[in-house]
């Protein structure tokens, strides 16, 4: 276990935060630290793992507390998934697709019934959750999605595919877009709904303690009060939760940065090559003074950028470029770690090759480098 150094906190942090950050910092030390490299060589997902961090109370984070959440803000939900993927970036991957890619979407999308429904095993973290955006031919041009649903009667008939769905293999409930009369629509449907089937795990480079694959809807039927939201008013759910996530995501890269820096910081004091510590050496000073640079700046921004954003405040611009800076500059600090502690960072004792295969996936995940680039300037030049 590498031990946790202290670090300045950020200038949105409320002494509710500091708290909250105490809480997960702890849960995760004990917790999720020990299961963490089996889960990442078995490719697994922890689900009993998931119900203690329900148990704890930090999966409803952004939900009101009158419906069974927290009621805190996209700072709160940020420090969770930092705190959780300093220890394990799958685990918290898998976590943020149950907390935010399903909870929050679900709970600002739905009516009454369908959250008295779904709510309280979700937020239990008893009922696993997931999102199905992708699919197979369409990821980045998410418009022109392929999964269809029709009315017939009192049910939607749901035919299509998705692909790359964190949690699938795991989950009892996902949000699925669909076009409805041409216009994407989100529909909240439950495993077992008929016609509708989960393929096999997709084996993946990193975030392996998460699980994931297909959704397959074959004239799948769903109750018409499986509608989630207004019909055509995907987008706007689509849109106010991608930015959360991307919250998410970035926070998770700082998370990870931070464990890398940590843990060739001390190598580096340990390890002497050439009659002294290899701290003392000019080209290592440099990877440990750019990489601290970059998990401060990645701090300054995701956390600067969460303080703007709530289920009424939107910070599209921002939430685009804290996750495309800190996302590159994560996977270079683990890069860097790797290349510090030479042949040990190569293998999987000190877990920096983990956290090198893990970052990669915040620059594809929740939209791509490219995605951001494009969003950005076209926010810019509008
Ligand atoms: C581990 C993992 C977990 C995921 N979890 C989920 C999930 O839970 N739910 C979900 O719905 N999806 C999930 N995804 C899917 C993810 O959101 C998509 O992979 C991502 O949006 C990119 O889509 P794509 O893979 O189809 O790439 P494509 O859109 O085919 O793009 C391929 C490449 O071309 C680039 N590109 C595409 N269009 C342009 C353009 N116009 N200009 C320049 N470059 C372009 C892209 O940036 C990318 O580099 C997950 C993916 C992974 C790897």
């Amino acid at each position: 276990m590498v031990a946790l150094r202290s670090e300045p906190p950020s200038l949105s942090e409320t002494d509710d935060h500091a708290l909250l950050r105490q809480t997960v910092r702890q849960f995760a030390q004990q917790r999720v630290e020990p299961q963490a490299m089996e889960h990442d060589e078995s490719g697994t997902f922890n689900a009993a793992l998931l119900a203690e961090v329900g148990a704890l109370g930090l999966i409803g984070v952004t939900i009101p507390e009158a419906d069974g959440g927290a009621g805190m803000d996209a700072v709160a939900s940020c420090i969770v998934h930092e705190e959780l993927a300093y220890c394990d970036p799958g685990f918290a991957l898998g976590y943020l697709a149950h907390a935010l890619l399903f909870v929050n979407n679900f709970y600002w999308a739905g009516n009454a019934a369908q959250r008295a429904r779904h709510l309280p095993g979700a937020l239990a973290g008893t009922t696993i959750g997931a999102m199905g955006m992708s699919e197979p031919a369409v990821g980045t041009d998410v418009l022109g999605m392929q999964t269809v649903a029709r009315q017939v009667g009192d049910t939607y008939v749901i035919n299509g595919r998705k692909t790359f769905i964190t949690n699938g293999v795991d989950a009892n409930v996902f949000c699925v877009y669909a076009k409805l009369d041409d216009r994407i629509t989100t529909f909240v449907i439950e495993r077992g709904a008929p016609g509708f089937t989960t393929s096999p795990k997709i084996s993946k480079m990193g975030m392996r303690a998460s699980s994931m694959c297909e959704l397959v809807f074959e004239d799948a039927v769903v109750p018409a009060s499986n509608l989630l939201g207004t019909a055509g008013g995907g987008i706007t759910n689509m849109m106010r939760n991608l930015e959360i996530e991307r919250l998410g995501l970035a926070a998770m890269s700082l998370g990870m940065a931070r464990r890398c820096l940590d843990v060739m910081t001390r190598y580096a004091t340990e390890r002497r090559t050439f009659g002294k510590p290899l701290h003392e050496h000019g080209q290592i000073q440099r990877y440990i003074g750019e990489s601290f640079a970059k998990v401060e700046a990645m701090r300054a921004l995701t956390y600067n950028v969460a303080a703007t954003v709530g289920p009424t405040q939107r910070n599209r611009l921002g939430t685009d470029a804290a996750k495309l800076f800190a996302a590159t500059a994560a996977k270079e600090v683990a890069d860097a770690a790797v290349q510090v502690l030479g042949g040990y960072g190569y293998c999987a004792e000190y877990r920096v090759e983990q956290f090198l295969r893990d970052s990669k996936l915040i620059e594809i995940g929740g939209g791509t480098l490219e995605a951001h680039h494009k969003n950005i300037t076209r926010d810019l030049t509008r």
